[in-house]
């Protein structure tokens, strides 16, 4: 018998109650029931993104949300700084950069971070940046962003602040409006608990909204005026929004917003403790001295084939960890705790990363990991 429980940075696992929630007899999106649960569905999306401003539900995938954001808010010609810090950073820049928007970009190695002080120093020596672009948790190399730091310096130059939360939104902080974060994109199928196939874009308030009514990208179905108007008017959604998804939704924001945002945070950090202490204790490296509290990442030891150790843990072990994205294909491994995840989860991963690597030839004390694992949850 097979058993195998999803450990990848997106898909994540899907609470059985919110998988039950979805699966009923679909209901007409224009209709008073589903309108109800909708309002609800955009208060609490407003709750999770820590905005008085508007929260936006979208049929599509994470990415879908990053264009509404990059269409909506810029021209063609506008400047605009990117942080790239791994593969999603760069999907920001490719898509400004279809869009005839000016990048410039500000790399960095796989594994660090833009700090606010490199920032500081990029938005000193450029002229007429029009928006900020950031990663809040960078998914191909497990590090997150200090978006509290970075906030306040975009406002201070007058840009527009646009972050990608996709992997983060529901797992690490969000308060847009303290912050000052102008638009975040978000997905549903990582910490919000979900399948794939909601996205979800915060917009703060006015800077925001003059910069979309300013606009002069095309745009049609990801138009978020068109959005805007059908809300105001309706309560609803300009076309056909995955109804069954939303009322999924309904039932993870309920429990999100029932174990309260700051118990769901923490417990976020103490997977991510118990995970890395795990990783340490068995004698690997993490990948990244600013590794998130969605994503534990180590680099594969010399000698053993990374591939392999991530097929062992998945198949033998049912553990469905991620290997590395180019270029750390086969270089590192990536375990995520996001979400629907509890110390059942993190366990799973020490034992099954412990088996694999001992039967690999790579020497472990078996149950270090576990043991260093268990001694983070009893403290
Ligand atoms: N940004 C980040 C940080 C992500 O992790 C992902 C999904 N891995 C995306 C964007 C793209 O989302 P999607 O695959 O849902 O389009």
């Amino acid at each position: 018998m097979k058993k195998e429980i999803l450990l990848t940075p997106g898909p994540s696992q899907v609470p059985p109650q919110v998988a039950a929630a979805g699966a009923v007899p679909i209901i007409h999106h224009r209709t008073k029931e589903f309108m109800e649960v909708f309002g609800r569905l955009i208060e609490g999306m407003k709750k999770v993104y820590g905005t008085q401003g508007d929260a936006f539900i979208l049929g599509s995938s994470g990415t879908g949300a990053m264009e509404t954001c990059v269409v909506n808010a810029l021209s063609p010609g506008d400047r605009v700084v990117i942080g790239i810090t791994g593969k999603f950073g760069e999907r920001f820049s490719l898509m400004c950069k279809a869009w005839g928007v000016e990048v410039v970009e500000l790399v960095r190695e796989w594994g660090h971070i833009v700090t606010p002080e490199e920032l500081t120093e990029t938005l000193s020596k450029e002229k007429d940046i029009k928006a900020v672009f950031i990663t809040h948790s960078e998914t191909s190399t497990g590090i997150m962003h200090p978006i509290d730091k970075l906030g306040p310096i975009v406002d201070e130059y007058g840009a527009l602040f646009i972050v990608d939360s996709v992997s983060a939104l529901g797992g690490l902080e969000m308060r847009m409006d303290d912050w000052k974060v102008d638009m975040v994109a978000s997905g549903s199928q990582k910490a919000l608990m979900l399948p794939p196939g909601l996205s979800f874009v915060g917009v703060r308030g006015e800077k925001a909204w003059k910069a979309i009514e300013a606009s002069k990208i095309p745009k049609f179905y990801f138009d978020l005026k068109k959005y805007k108007k059908s809300i105001m008017k309706s309560g609803d959604t300009p076309f056909t929004i995955p109804v069954s998804l939303c009322l999924s939704l309904d039932e993870s924001l309920k429990m999100i917003l029932g174990e309260g945002l700051e118990s769901v945070y923490a417990r976020h950090k103490k997977m991510s403790a118990a995970t890395q202490a795990g990783i340490k204790a068995l004698g690997l490296k993490l990948f990244s001295d600013h590794l998130s509290y969605v994503e534990s990442v180590f680099t594969v030891p010399e000698g053993i084939d990374g591939g392999k150790l991530v097929k062992v843990m998945t198949d033998k072990y049912g553990a469905r960890v991620s290997g590395g994205q180019e270029p750390y294909k086969g270089k590192i491994v990536r375990i995520a705790h996001m979400g629907y995840v509890t110390h059942h989860d993190v366990l799973l991963a020490m034992t099954s990363l412990e088996m694999a690597l001992s039967e690999m030839g790579f020497k472990v004390e078996l149950g270090a990991g576990t043991k260093a694992a268990e001694e983070v949850f009893l403290s």
